[in-house]
């Protein structure tokens, strides 16, 4: 089997498993040739994706391969994937507890947690809250994503980006974490982010491969457990 394919069936999959995904929401991979990526049909569920049922679409978002319709937001991959050459992955989402963080003014994504140095900066909040189904809305939140790595949708969701889908589940992982140590140290005080100091000192002994291959070894095993994934998809 495809090894991209079957961790893009994965990923969403355990995504789901954790609570970040449900019934909608996609992830999507690039495809070596660069201007082609694989993303699933609008209507499959998430958590039986199968990596076979996943559509080959190119960057002007029409089907060059597969049986059935992309999601009605795919230009945000495709947007996304022309802007930004070294992406290599993009994951859109509608977690409420990290989407209310677009939502309360004064309290913005900022880095709590060690994990998150990859946002330094925190991260950009795009304001068109309707759904992203055209080619110049994909382009506007291309714009607003800039060179960051995540952004927050105003009212409906999240995107985060990597190089890798196995970078971009951990990636997303520690994105909500993250979220959630913001509301969760907000009701206990004044909250104290880590500083770009912090930040840095601990970037200098972070492996984000060996990190991301830890991380997704946990949670694939865990996921066959409980029968998310078939135990045969696990890596060897
Ligand atoms: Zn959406």
């Amino acid at each position: 089997m495809d090894i991209m394919r079957r961790e893009i069936a994965i990923c969403t999959r355990m995504l789901v498993e954790v609570g970040i995904l449900e019934y909608s929401g996609h992830i999507s991979s690039r495809l070596p040739s660069g201007d082609e990526f694989l993303i699933q049909p609008v209507d499959d569920v998430r958590s039986a994706l199968e990596p076979s049922r996943l559509l080959v679409v190119g960057l002007d978002g029409a089907v060059i391969e597969g049986e059935g319709k992309p999601p009605s937001e795919t230009a945000i991959h495709a947007e996304i994937y022309k802007a930004r050459p070294d992406v290599k992955a993009v994951a859109h989402f509608h977690h409420d507890p990290t989407t209310m963080l677009s939502m309360v003014r004064n309290r913005p994504w900022v880095p709590m947690k060690n994990h998150a140095s990859r946002w330094p900066e925190g991260v950009p909040i795009h304001h068109d809250a309707s759904h992203i189904s055209s080619v110049e809305q994909g382009q506007e939140l291309a714009r607003t994503l800039g060179d960051a790595n995540a952004a927050l949708l105003r009212g409906h969701g999240e995107v985060v980006v990597a190089e890798g889908v196995k970078a971009l589940f951990s990636d997303i992982v520690h994105f909500v974490e993250n979220a959630s140590a913001i509301s969760s140290a907000a009701l206990l005080g004044e909250i104290e982010p880590l500083t770009s100091e912090d930040l840095e000192k601990f970037q200098a002994t972070f492996n984000r491969e060996k990190h991301s291959r830890k991380l997704w070894a946990y949670y694939t095993v865990t996921a066959a457990n409980k029968g998310a994934i078939p135990v045969d998809w696990l890596d060897d």
